[in-house]
């Protein structure tokens, strides 16, 4: 085998290793235990022999058994480590409610034992209307002494989780929370300037970024672009601009896609990136789907390198190469 095939050979089997192992430690919240990944198997051997095993000739079913015990081995190898030293689930106390639009709240949440993230990070909510649905929401603030959390939630049409925590919550609810994953976080070792593409609640994990890395102290250059489709919809603008004063290296520069005003640019985040500064920085970028497949693309066509876009998609949609390892 050719080393280039070995070694692509070798990044695969390491990336779905750590695929899998998100996948053990992310079982913890439903109550998966040990003895349901039998059933599991069982049935997932069922459906292959049912539906693939046709013409792979004799033998296959012993490929099959096998890959299904190794990845069940490495999910419980991945949950065993990480019931060692973390829960399956958090409580959470809500402290603070702000509806921002009539569709987005801003919610702070006190877990009642400490949470370890990093910024940049998401975790999983679940509410007591909705038992045993868990959905993402990325924590929108640097880690804080007193272990709070900040989320930015815009109900979606018919959503079950997101209209219940943005139009049923209050201050002193309880929510459960599962643990932070993503890889989107700020590389430790940069010194580069850095340009942030946010577009609406895809502001929350930028903004942690950004908290962090001027939370250091260093004199590095963060361009901020905020869009949203009106002005009435950047709903974090006010922080924003106190977090701008606080800390002159930061640049926010507001953006809207659907209406001209005079306080912030024309544009959509995917048009407006093509137009930045990004040649000698980290590009962290976060939004809907399609507006971080689109800016993508359009860095990627002007030449910006993989290994600077940083960015969390569904594995459908990641890019070859770029450094999108989780989901938003
Ligand atoms: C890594 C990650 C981070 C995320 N961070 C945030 C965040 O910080 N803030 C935030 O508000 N959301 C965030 N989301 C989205 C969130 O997890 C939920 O998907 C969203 O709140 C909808 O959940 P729901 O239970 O209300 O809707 P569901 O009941 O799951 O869906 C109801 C209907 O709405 C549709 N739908 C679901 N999501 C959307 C959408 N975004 N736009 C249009 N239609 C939709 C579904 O297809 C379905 O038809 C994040 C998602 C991921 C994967």
């Amino acid at each position: 085998m050719p080393p280039e095939m070995v070694s692509g050979r070798a990044t695969a089997d390491a990336e779905l290793t750590r695929y899998l192992g998100e996948l053990g430690r992310a079982h913890r919240k439903y109550g998966v235990r040990k003895e349901h990944y039998a059933a599991v198997k069982a049935a997932l051997l069922a459906t292959a022999d049912k539906f693939a095993r046709r013409g792979q000739g004799a033998g296959a079913g012993d490929y099959w058994e096998a890959a299904l015990d190794r990845a069940v081995e490495i999910m419980l190898a991945a949950a065993e480590e990480d019931a060692a030293h973390a829960p399956a689930w958090w409580t959470a106390e809500v402290t603070a409610y702000e509806l921002r639009t009539p569709q987005v709240a801003v919610l702070t949440v006190q877990p009642s034992e400490p949470f370890p993230h990093l910024p940049g990070q998401h975790l999983w909510v679940q509410t007591p209307r909705w038992p045993r649905l868990w959905r993402s929401y990325s924590i929108a603030n640097a880690p804080r002494d007193d272990g709070s959390l900040t989320l930015h939630v815009r109900a979606v049409a018919g959503g079950l989780v997101s209209t219940a925590l943005v139009h049923h919550l209050k201050a002193g609810d309880m929510l459960l929370l599962g643990q932070a994953e993503g890889e989107m976080t700020p590389d430790p070792e940069s010194r580069r300037p850095v340009l942030c593409l946010a577009g609406g609640t895809g502001l929350a994990p930028l903004k942690a970024i950004a908290e962090a890395i001027t939370g250091t102290g260093e004199r590095r250059e963060i361009v901020l672009y905020y869009g949203a489709r009106t002005e009435s919809e950047l709903y974090d603008l006010p922080a924003l601009r106190r977090m701008e004063l606080d800390f002159p290296w930061l640049q926010v520069i507001p953006a809207t896609s659907h209406e001209r005003t005079d306080s912030a640019r024309y544009g959509t985040i995917p048009v407006l990136a093509g137009q930045a500064r990004w040649e000698d920085r980290d590009v962290y970028i976060s939004g809907p789907d399609a507006m971080i497949d689109k800016t993508v693309e359009v860095l990627r066509t002007l030449g910006a390198p993989a290994e600077r876009l940083r960015f969390d998609l569904p594995q459908t949609l990641r890019q070859p190469g770029s450094h999108a390892p989780s989901v938003t």
